[in-house]
């Protein structure tokens, strides 16, 4: 189910107040027109109506995909505590929606992630819909990103997953701040690679526990040493 409730906002720019329906959650299996509104920057992105100022306002809030089932919870605070008391209500109210809900596979095929920022959001949305596994996504990055700062030491390049290619190449893009934009392609046989050691029991550490979790760099470098 998707929620949403009207909030104010004030406006950085000018400082008038203005209404403002805020989404919490938006369910894109039920209604399929707000995953568009999602990638047209249409969700919770503000229009100042005084002086015409566009702003996104950041509160917590859930994307939940039924068919490629997975639910990505984006937290305003990347806090440790916050996290931890975050994770512990996501639960909670999985538990609520298997009780009420009958959803087949619902806690072992669904994926529960959590990410601090709306890029982090739409790479997961992006990974999950080519049906792709972002853990495997995760480990892909950590060759580009240890490529990268051997090459240039001074810069801690962001990497986010793209697209799959027609070439059979996966494409993500290196941000680096100030020295500019670079995109990065791998063999998409190099993530089949990994995902046959997968299968053949390598890596069991990624794969421990399926609960809400916050899959990035730090994720698997901690489970791949
Ligand atoms: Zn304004």
């Amino acid at each position: 189910m998707s929620s949403k409730r009207l909030v104010e906002v004030v406006c950085s720019k000018c400082g008038e107040q203005s209404e403002f329906m805020y989404w919490d959650s938006i369910n894109v299996t039920v209604d399929p027109e707000l995953r568009i509104e999602f990638f047209n920057h249409k969700i919770n992105h503000f229009d100042c109506s005084h002086c015409g100022n566009k702003g996104l306002v950041f509160e917590d809030f859930i994307y939940h995909d039924m068919d490629s089932r997975f639910i990505i919870s984006l937290l305003s605070s990347d806090n440790k505590d916050y996290l931890e008391k975050s994770k512990q209500s996501l639960s909670e109210s999985i538990s609520i929606m298997q009780e009420t809900v009958n959803m087949d596979g619902f806690t072992t095929e669904y994926k529960f992630r959590i990410v601090f920022n709306l890029n982090q959001l739409t790479e997961k949305v992006n990974i999950f819909e080519s049906n792709l596994d972002d853990k495997i996504i995760e480990i892909l990055k950590l060759f580009i990103f240890r490529d990268f700062v051997d090459s240039k030491e001074e810069i801690i390049p962001e990497i986010f997953f793209v697209d799959i290619l027609e070439t059979n190449e996966i494409e993500f893009i290196v941000l680096t701040g100030g020295e500019g934009n670079y995109g990065v392609t791998l063999k998409l046989d190099t993530y089949k690679n990994i995902e046959n050691q997968i299968h053949n029991g390598a890596f069991t550490k990624l794969y421990a526990l399926n609960e809400w979790e916050v899959v990035d760099r730090d994720f698997v470098v901690d489970r791949l040493n």
